[in-house]
Formats: structure tokens, C-alpha cells, sequence
């Protein structure tokens, strides 16, 4: 999967400087020391150009930026942001934006090595990852990791290059205590970038951090207020700095970022169980799953089905009616609220 993408990226990588002299030719630019930051290639009213990768560092800058900023999301909305390949046109607006977004975990290797080969000039590069303190992933009981030939595979590799390295669990954004550190450091960025709108961007961030921190009352209230402290997720679990935040314990089916989708008999099993002795009223599922295990639990144990959203990406439906990661968080207010009592 990985040697696929290097080629692909050998590939873009080939296609990118011929790309950015056609887009320059055609506009008349001279190419000047070969550094385009700041230099689009597309009308921006004269506004600086911030590209994240997926929604919630998007939704973060937006909020920061108002209309002093163009803002824009390289994963489509309602596609799977671990299957995601990045276009030619998407590395081409990584060369030429001002302020770039991304998460920095393992599923981001790819940007590491467009980066590495691009002169990243005046342009803020912020790694989600770089901005909070991050946890290694977890195998809880009853999750079914990687399966084996796989991970067996995976120890050739690294036994062959380099020591193997801790894996960091990515969903850093699934925290709101997590956004407000990120958020900082984005409108820091903006700042640094365009400080004539410095003082809008200043102002902007104070407002949506007072709103971050509000809903972290929330969540804080509804744990402090529960029945119970354990939630169940018939999924992927990629809410590790969420769990821990508020004190939760979890079961799931697997780990956040686990490419597995089919369950093996034993891990449904004990999820069931879990349920039916701990009586828990809610099987949990995230964004963009077939819901295919949360259901067969469901149908086992009375649980209600929940949608608890990972923000990972938005449907096109709430992409286009504007919805938050606000939004999308406050609706997991009370989702975890029902989980919970
Ligand atoms: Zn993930």
C-alpha cells in the first residue's frame, strides 16, 4: 500500500513542476527563483490561501480567518480520509499556499516526502501533531489489531531499515481541550502571514476559543454528571484523546486507524457481552462506516445504534450547509450523554 503511494507520488512529483510552469506561462508570472509562495496561481482577491488537509484543521482556520482569507480542504467531503491519494492539482495547491494544515500522523507520510522535495519558502507549515501531546495508539481488551501476516510484514520492514518507532494515535482533533491548543497555534500562523488582518484574526480566535471552551464544559459536565464511565464502539476507535479527557474507558472493535473493517467472531462476541453484563445502552459507530457490526450488536444486546462523530471529514450535505466542527461536536454532546446514563 505504502510502495504504491511512493510511486504514485514519483509520479505527481514528475507532473508538479511542469504543471506550476504551464499555470505560470498562462499567467504571465515569471519564475523567479523558483519560490511561488504566497503566489497562488488562482484568483484569491488578494487574500492569503490556507490549505488543510481534511475538516477539522479546515473548520479551525475558517472560524480564525472569517472572509480575510481564502480556505481550502484538500480531502473531498464524505470520502475516507485513510484511502485518500492526493491529485496533482492538490500538491500544486500545497506549493503554492501561504499557511499549510495538516495532521501529521502516519497516514500523512506522503505530505512528509512532498514537502521535503518542495521549497516550502515564506509558507507556515503547522503540524496538528506538533501542537498538542500526543499518545501512542492503544490495543484495549477485546480489539482486534492488525491482523498478523500483516504486522509480521510490517517487523520485516523496520527490522530491515530502522528501529521500530512508537505509532502515535493521529485523531488529535477529537479533543476540544486538544482544538483550542491547535487553534492557537493556527492563528498564530495567520497572524505571522497576513499581519495587516492581524488584528480580525486576533479577535476572531478569542471568540472561538471562548465557544472550544464552553463545549469542553460540556462534554466535562456530562461525564461528571454519568451513570456510567464506559463506552462500546461496534468500529474503529479513533477517539483516544477524547476517552481520556473526560475519563472515559472504551471497548471497540478496533484501533483507530485500523484498515479493518470485518470483525472476527470473537471480537463481537466480547463486545456483546460487555454490553449485555455492564447493560450499556449504546453501541457506538463513526462517520462514514456501513454500520454493519454496530447493527449485528445492536440486534444482539437491545443497544441503541449512535452516530459519535470522529470529524475526520463531513458529509457533502453539511459541507454545504456550512455545519462545524462545532456542530458535529455538540451533536456528540448529546449522543454521549444517552451512551453514558
Ligand atoms: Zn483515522
Amino acid at each position: 500500500m505504502k510502495r504504491l503511494f511512493s510511486i504514485v507520488l514519483i509520479i505527481f512529483m514528475a507532473l508538479v513542476p511542469a504543471a506550476l510552469m504551464a499555470g505560470c506561462a498562462h499567467e504571465g508570472h515569471p519564475m523567479s527563483g523558483g519560490n511561488l509562495a504566497g503566489d497562488s496561481g488562482e484568483n484569491t482577491d488578494g487574500k492569503i490561501s490556507i490549505v488543510a488537509t481534511i475538516f477539522p484543521p479546515y473548520d479551525f482556520a475558517r472560524e480564525i480567518a472569517g472572509d480575510k482569507a481564502k480556505v481550502s480542504m484538500l480531502l473531498p467531503p464524505a470520502s475516507e480520509s485513510h484511502s485518500y491519494e492526493p491529485t496533482p492539482q492538490d500538491i500544486i495547491q500545497i506549493q503554492n499556499c501561504d499557511v499549510f494544515i495538516y495532521v501529521g500522523g502516519e497516514s500523512d507520510e506522503w505530505i512528509n516526502e512532498i514537502l521535503a522535495s518542495m521549497d516550502a519558502g515564506k509558507k507556515k507549515i503547522i503540524t496538528l501533531m506538533d501542537c498538542v501531546e500526543v499518545k501512542e495508539e492503544e490495543v484495549v481488551e477485546g480489539m482486534q489489531d492488525e491482523d498478523e501476516e500483516e504486522e509480521e510484514e510490517a517487523a520485516d520492514v523496520s527490522n530491515a531499515e530502522e528501529p521500530e518507532t512508537p505509532e502515535y494515535d493521529e485523531h488529535v482533533w477529537t479533543s476540544p481541550r486538544n482544538a483550542e491548543l491547535m487553534v492557537q497555534k493556527i492563528s498564530e500562523a495567520l497572524c505571522e502571514a497576513d499581519a495587516a488582518n492581524a488584528n480580525t484574526y486576533e479577535k476572531n480566535t478569542e471568540i472561538y476559543l471562548g465557544k472550544l471552551e464552553d463545549l469542553d464544559a460540556k462534554f466535562q459536565a456530562v461525564a461528571d454528571n454519568a451513570f456510567r464511565k464506559t463506552v462500546v464502539f461496534g468500529d474503529r476507535f479513533p477517539f483516544r484523546y477524547f476517552a481520556d479527557a473526560y475519563g472515559l474507558s472504551y471497548f471497540a472493535a478496533f484501533p483507530g486507524c485500523s484498515t479493518e473493517t470485518e470483525p472476527s467472531a470473537a471480537t463481537v462476541k466480547f463486545l456483546i457481552d460487555k454490553i449485555n453484563t455492564e447493560k450499556i445502552p449504546v453501541i457506538f459507530h463513526i462517520e462514514l462506516s456501513s454500520e454493519k457490526m454496530a447493527g449485528t450488536i445492536s440486534e444482539a444486546t437491545g443497544a441503541e445504534v449512535r452516530l459519535l462523530h470522529a470529524c475526520h471529514n463531513i458529509s457533502k450535505a453539511d459541507f454545504e450547509s456550512g455545519v462545524s466542527y462545532l456542530d458535529l461536536m455538540t451533536r456528540n454532546v448529546d449522543a454521549l450523554k444517552e451512551a453514558l446514563n
